[in-house]
C-alpha cells in the first residue's frame, strides 16, 4: 500500500501574491496588522497614494463634480435600500456595540477571563461599515434632480469582508468615485465617455491595462444568474492590470458602473422630465493603482521610470 503525502497545493498565483506580499512588508511600504488584508501604511505608500488621488482628481476636473465626505459607517435604514446585502451577504459586515448591564458585563468579562470569545455579548447597532462610497449619497438626492443632473466627487472608506493574502484584496481600503446621477442617456454617457481617459491616466503610470466586462462575485446560486445578467447587459467594465503577469488573472484597479435605474428606483429619484433616474460611477481603487505601482516599478519610487514620476508628478 502506498500512502501519499498530504500535499499542500501551492499554485504559482499564490506564490506570486505570497512574493508581493513579502515585498511589501520587507520594504516597509506596508505593515502587516494580523489580520488577512488589514495593513498599516508608511510614509513611502501615502506618498504614492497621494499622488495617485490627485492624479485621479485632476483627471475628472472637467466635471466640476459636488464633494462629498462620508463616514466610514452608514445607518442601516440607508444601507438596506441599496440592496447590497442582497447581492454580497458575504461581503457585507456591521457594528455591533454593548448595550447590557452590570450583570451583562461581568459575563463578557468571565466568558473573556476564560479565554472565550465575548463579541456575542454586543449587539447590532444599526450600523453597517460602507462597502462602496457613494451608498450614501442616492439617500441625500431623493425627489427630483436638475435638468443636467447631478455630479459627485467622494472618496472614503470601504470595508469589504474578503480576508486575503493576496495584497491586492483588502478588507479595509479607499475608492474614489465620481458619481453621476441623471437620465438614461447622460448616465450611459457618463460611465462610457470618460472611459477611454481613465484608461490614459492609468497607462501613463506606467501599468499594462485592459478594460474588461465586469464579473462581480455576486452571492449564491442567484448571484451565478446576477453575475451573467451583468456582463451580458455589459453594465461595467473593469480596468484590469497584470499584477501577477501570466501566474493569474489580471486585478480590477478601477470600475466604471452602470447602475441603470436601480438607485434611482430605491432611493425615488426622478429626473425634471419626471422619469426614474439613472445613475454611474467611476471608481478608482486608491490600493490597488497604489500596490499595483509598486508591482510594477519596485518599492523605491525614486527609481521609477522618468515618465511615469511625471504623469504622478512625483
Ligand atoms: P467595485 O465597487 O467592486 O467596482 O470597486 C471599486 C474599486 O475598488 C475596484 O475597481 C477596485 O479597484 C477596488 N476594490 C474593490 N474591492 C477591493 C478590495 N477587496 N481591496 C482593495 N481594493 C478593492
Ligand atoms: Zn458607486
Amino acid at each position: 500500500m502506498t500512502i501519499t503525502e498530504p500535499t499542500t497545493v501551492s499554485t504559482a498565483l499564490d506564490r506570486a501574491r505570497a512574493a508581493l506580499r513579502a515585498t511589501l512588508l520587507e520594504d516597509r511600504v506596508l505593515i502587516d496588522l494580523g489580520s488577512p488584508g488589514l495593513y498599516g501604511r508608511t510614509g513611502v505608500f501615502e506618498h504614492v497614494y497621494a499622488a495617485v488621488d490627485t492624479a485621479a482628481v485632476r483627471s475628472m476636473a472637467d466635471l466640476q463634480s459636488s464633494v462629498l465626505r462620508f463616514p466610514p459607517v452608514e445607518p442601516l435604514a440607508a444601507f438596506e435600500r441599496t440592496d447590497y446585502i442582497a447581492s454580497f451577504p458575504d461581503l457585507a459586515a456591521s457594528i455591533s456595540a454593548f448595550t447590557g448591564d452590570d450583570r451583562a458585563h461581568r459575563a463578557l468579562l468571565a466568558a473573556r477571563e476564560r479565554g472565550e470569545r465575548w463579541e456575542s455579548f454586543l449587539e447590532p447597532a444599526d450600523l453597517m461599515l460602507a462597502p462602496a462610497v457613494c451608498h450614501p449619497v442616492y439617500g441625500l438626492v431623493t425627489g427630483t434632480i436638475p435638468q443636467q443632473g447631478l455630479w459627485f466627487d467622494i472618496v472614503g472608506d470601504s470595508f469589504r469582508r474578503e480576508p486575503s493574502l493576496d495584497p491586492m484584496r483588502l478588507q479595509a481600503f479607499h475608492m474614489h468615485e465620481f458619481v453621476h446621477i441623471g437620465t438614461p442617456d447622460s448616465a450611459k454617457e457618463h460611465r462610457d465617455g470618460r472611459i477611454p481617459a481613465m484608461r490614459s491616466l492609468l497607462e501613463g503610470f506606467g501599468l499594462e491595462i485592459d478594460v474588461v466586462p465586469a464579473n462581480d462575485p455576486f452571492f449564491g446560486r442567484v448571484g451565478k444568474i446576477l453575475a451573467r445578467n451583468q456582463v451580458e447587459a455589459s453594465l461595467k467594465y473593469e480596468f484590469v492590470t497584470p499584477v501577477y503577469g501570466d501566474a493569474g488573472e489580471a486585478t480590477a484597479i478601477s470600475s466604471a458602473n452602470l447602475h441603470e435605474d436601480h438607485f434611482g428606483t430605491s432611493f425615488s429619484i426622478t429626473t425634471a422630465d419626471g422619469e426614474t433616474a439613472h445613475s454611474a460611477c467611476l471608481a478608482f481603487g486608491l490600493e490597488r493603482i497604489t500596490i499595483a505601482l509598486f508591482a510594477a516599478h519596485g518599492t523605491d519610487p525614486a527609481s521609477w521610470p522618468a515618465d511615469v514620476r511625471r504623469a504622478l508628478a512625483l
